[in-house]
C-alpha cells in the first residue's frame, strides 16, 4: 500500500446535530445572486441573469463560532446563506428527483473580501480572491433530512451586535434547490459530500472586528459567529 509523500491534509468536515457522525466535505459549490432584492442591491437583473456558480475550498469551512478578520481587505461583508449537503450525486439530474441526494442543512456564512472581488469583477478576473480565503465559510452544525424534511419556505435572518442587517424568506430563492442541484449537475459530476451555499438575502453589509454575528433559518437552526 503507498504512502502519502507529505503529511495527509485533514479531511474537511461538519457535524451532524445528535449524532457522532461526521459529514466529509468534498466541494463547496456557491450560488451567486439568488435572491431577487440581493440581485437588485448588487446591481443585476433578477428577471434576466441565468444562474451562475463559484467555488469555495472545502476547508474555508469553519465551526469555530470565530471569524477572523482576513487579510488584504478593508470591507468584509456577511452574506447568510443556507447550506445544502448531499449525500449521493451524479450528472444530469431530474429536478423531480434531485432532493433524494440531500442529506442535511446547516446555516452557513459566506464571508467575502466585498472590495477584493469587486475589483475581480471590474477586471473580469475569477473571484476566488474575494470570497475563497481562510476561514470564510463559516457554519453551524447539520441537520438531517429525516429531522426536518427539505426546508422552502421559513425566515432567514441575520443580525450584527443585536441590529439586524439581512432579511428574506426561503421561498424568495430565484432558483430552488431542487433546481440548483439539477443545474449544477448538467455541468458537474456531482458526488456524495459535495455541499451548495443557496445563496443571501438582501441587507449584505460589512463587519469589524468585536461584531456578532447571530445568523438564524426558520426550521434549520441557528449560527453565532463573533469578529475577531
Ligand atoms: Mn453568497
Amino acid at each position: 500500500m503507498s504512502q502519502f509523500a507529505i503529511p495527509q491534509p485533514p479531511v474537511p468536515t461538519i457535524p451532524i446535530i445528535d449524532s457522532d457522525a461526521l459529514f466529509p466535505v468534498r466541494r463547496v459549490y456557491c450560488i451567486g445572486r439568488n435572491y431577487a432584492a440581493h440581485t437588485i442591491e448588487m446591481g443585476g437583473d433578477p428577471d434576466r441573469d441565468p444562474p451562475f456558480f463559484f467555488q469555495k475550498n472545502p476547508d474555508n469551512l469553519d465551526l469555530s463560532g470565530e471569524f477572523p478578520y482576513p487579510v488584504k481587505s478593508n470591507d468584509v461583508h456577511h452574506e447568510l446563506e443556507m447550506l445544502v449537503a448531499l449525500k449521493s450525486g451524479g450528472t444530469d439530474i431530474p429536478v423531480e428527483s434531485a432532493l433524494d441526494h440531500v442529506f442535511g442543512y446547516a446555516v452557513c456564512l459566506d464571508m467575502t473580501r466585498r472590495d477584493l472581488q469587486g475589483e475581480a469583477k471590474k477586471l473580469s478576473r475569477p473571484w476566488e480572491i474575494g470570497k475563497s480565503f481562510e476561514r470564510s465559510a463559516p457554519c453551524g452544525a447539520l441537520v438531517p433530512v429525516s429531522k426536518i424534511g427539505h426546508p422552502d419556505k421559513g425566515t432567514v435572518s441575520l443580525s450584527v451586535n443585536g441590529a439586524v442587517r439581512q432579511t428574506g424568506d426561503l421561498d424568495q430563492m430565484i432558483w430552488k434547490v431542487p433546481e440548483m442541484i439539477a443545474y449544477l449537475s448538467e455541468y458537474f459530476e456531482l458526488a456524495a459530500g459535495d455541499v451548495i451555499l443557496s445563496g443571501t438575502p438582501s441587507g449584505v453589509a460589512p463587519v469589524v472586528k468585536g461584531d456578532v454575528m447571530d445568523a438564524e433559518i426558520e426550521g434549520v437552526g441557528s449560527l453565532k459567529v463573533k469578529v475577531t
